[in-house]
């Protein structure tokens, strides 16, 4: 007998063994007893998948099995737009069971070369494993990342120089020629997105100071011909600011992401005035439709003086205000190694500023349509794929609820985290 004349209930936790591999265009697979959310509230019903997508059930054939997910709160897997963990092929292997389990299937590398990129595409299984939007990283000669990398290679070597870093881990850029000079680098890294880095760029005279090298950025008029360059190879572009100044710059220069919320920690001699963000450029931002990926919760993770950081935190808390009432996308990203979004969520949900639903949203949402914008991601409507995450709990009334995920089902196909293997 045909397993498509069969019409079983199979609580999911059981899929595993219960589901056929079978990947056929027949094979109409409903979910029943559940509540999916829709972007604002959760709606009890069921949903039928065929061929790994969401389908309408009008004039649709009777399904040929059925899954029990047994009142559970079902929300699109999440979103990690900021971070490092995966972006070799060491912390694909030693990293990915923690995205998988956590339900963050979707995430974006903020830096990258062809070496590292290459490794992980050469790790990524084909199907059922996390996704990930890889990057290429450009910088100045004396910026970030050249102190962070430095230090870790210099663990190995102590005569390491910026020679082993420059154009391989990220690509210098110095002046407009270098743009089309270097641009080779940036496209041997095959990226989703390319990533620019500014540093308190209104203040040149950090270049001067022996303490900063190594933790500078790109020179603020470079900055629109990079975006420039890389509009015109369809790549996106996101930006590291660290100063309401370099905020204001990247929005000018037409980038399309801001990675980071700029006054996460105040540099020495810096106060709120140089973090606040301008009206004017938050207008910008939002007229230009820029997304904003405010790494908020680095500002506790760095911290070391607890007045600092209550300062830290309240003028976070006023510009995360502002964007909002702005209408300016905000996306999430955590850019903490060893932990995903999931923690930023928490961090965004003690600010008091969003509603359960908002941040749910920005988190299942806004975050993966951010990385994968043409993918069908970020949905649980007839054409978006079957991705989705099943929570004990409705995380609307409990926002701890995100770390309940009781079952995970990637292209309609039931994933074990530990293994990351289908079925
Ligand atoms: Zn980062």
């Amino acid at each position: 007998m045909s397993r498509f004349a069969l019409s079983i209930l199979v609580p999911l936790a059981l899929c595993a063994a219960a589901l056929p591999p079978a990947r056929s265009a027949e094979r109409i697979v409903e979910y029943v007893d559940a509540h999916w959310f829709d972007g604002e509230r959760f709606v009890h019903g069921s949903r039928r998948v065929v061929d790994g997508r969401f389908v309408g059930k009008d004039g649709a054939e009777a399904p040929s099995e059925r899954v029990d997910l047994r009142g559970g709160f079902v929300v699109p897997p999440f979103g990690e737009a900021h971070n490092h963990n995966l972006q070799n092929a060491w912390g694909l292997e030693r990293n990915r069971a923690m995205y998988l389990r956590e339900g963050v299937f979707y995430a974006a590398m903020l830096c990258g070369d062809a070496t590292s990129n290459a490794g992980v595409r050469a790790g990524l299984r084909p199907a059922g494993d996390v996704r990930v939007a890889l990057t290429a990283c450009i910088s100045s000669a004396d910026g970030h990342p050249l102190g962070m990398a430095l230090a870790s290679l210099r663990e190995e070597d102590p005569d390491a120089d910026a020679t082993a870093v420059h154009d391989h881990a990220y690509v210098v850029v110095e002046s407009e020629a270098d743009v089309a000079a270097k641009w080779p680098l940036v496209r041997a890294a095959r990226p989703d997105l390319v990533k620019l880095t500014l540093v308190h760029s209104e203040d040149p005279a950090r270049r001067e100071d022996p303490r900063y090298h190594g933790f500078n950025g790109l020179r603020p008029e470079l900055v629109a011909p990079l975006v420039a360059r890389a509009h015109a190879d369809g790549l996106r572009v996101a930006a590291h600011t660290e100063s309401a100044a370099d905020f204001a710059v990247a929005v000018a220069a037409g980038v399309d992401i801001v990675a980071h919320l700029p006054g996460y920690a105040f540099a020495r001699g810096k106060g709120p005035d140089d973090y606040r963000l301008s009206d004017e450029a938050i207008a910008e931002a939002a007229r230009r439709g820029v997304t904003v990926v405010p790494t908020a919760s680095v500002a506790s993770f760095i911290a070391r003086d607890p007045d600092a950081i209550s300062d830290v935190l309240a003028l976070q808390r006023e510009n995360l205000r502002r964007l909002k009432e702005a209408g300016v996308p905000l996306a999430m990203g955590s850019d903490r190694f060893t932990a995903t979004s999931l923690v930023e969520y928490e961090h965004l949900a003690g600010t008091g500023l969003f509603a359960p639903e908002e941040l749910l949203r920005m988190l299942s949402m806004t975050t993966p349509q951010l990385i994968f914008p043409d993918d069908g991601v970020g949905c649980l409507e007839p054409g978006c794929r079957a991705d989705f995450l099943v929570l004990d709990r409705d995380p609307l009334a409990d926002a701890a609820a995100v770390r309940g995920v009781r079952a995970r089902v990637m292209g309609g196909l039931h994933l074990d985290p530990d293994d990351a293997a289908m079925e």
